[in-house]
């Protein structure tokens, strides 16, 4: 066992050294707090040697991130459009149901999955601000029926329809 390095004060990662705890197995323990908040008594050595950089949040959060990218974060607002438009066309309880999936309108099967919708969108002009229109307003959502167009431009389009307009 070497001499003792008192860790007090020290920062590791997202840990802050608050306290030596009893030693276990002759191993010296730290009581640290997370910048979350959480409280975690580490083995000396793993702060010491990088092992040990948060109480667990820090590795989630990766994981988290890693798994948006992947995904398509859930909380974009394409993400909204995306559920909206489902909703227009398949939930009979939708106020607009009426206009869309009564009338046969329907999302292409490719599109029921999210992430193939986003990577149409993103393909396809799409930025936060323009809504979803269909070119033939009897047609389907699908590829080659659809477009990104401002909100001004789809009032003009729906001038026949006596809908309002709809934030996308
Ligand atoms: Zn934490």
């Amino acid at each position: 066992m070497g001499k003792l390095i008192d860790l007090t004060g020290r920062r590791y990662g997202r840990l802050f050294v608050e306290k030596q705890m009893p030693a276990v197995k002759h191993r010296a323990q730290w009581l640290c707090r997370c910048d979350c908040g959480a409280l975690r008594v580490v083995p000396a050595g793993s702060l010491r040697y990088g092992h040990t950089r948060s109480c667990g949040c820090l590795r989630s959060d990766i994981a988290r991130t890693k798994a948006s990218t992947l995904n398509g974060c859930s909380s974009e607002k394409l993400h909204g459009v995306w559920n909206m438009m489902k909703q227009r066309c398949q939930n009979p309880n939708n106020q607009d149901y009426k206009y869309y999936g009564a009338r046969g309108i329907g999302v292409c099967d490719s599109w029921k999955n999210y992430l193939n919708f986003r990577s149409w969108a993103l393909a396809n002009g799409y930025e936060k601000g323009l809504t979803i229109d269909r070119i033939d307003s009897d047609g389907n959502y699908e590829a080659g029926n659809c477009r990104w167009i401002s909100i001004q431009e789809q009032q003009k389009n729906r001038r026949h329809r006596n809908t309002s307009i709809k934030k996308d």
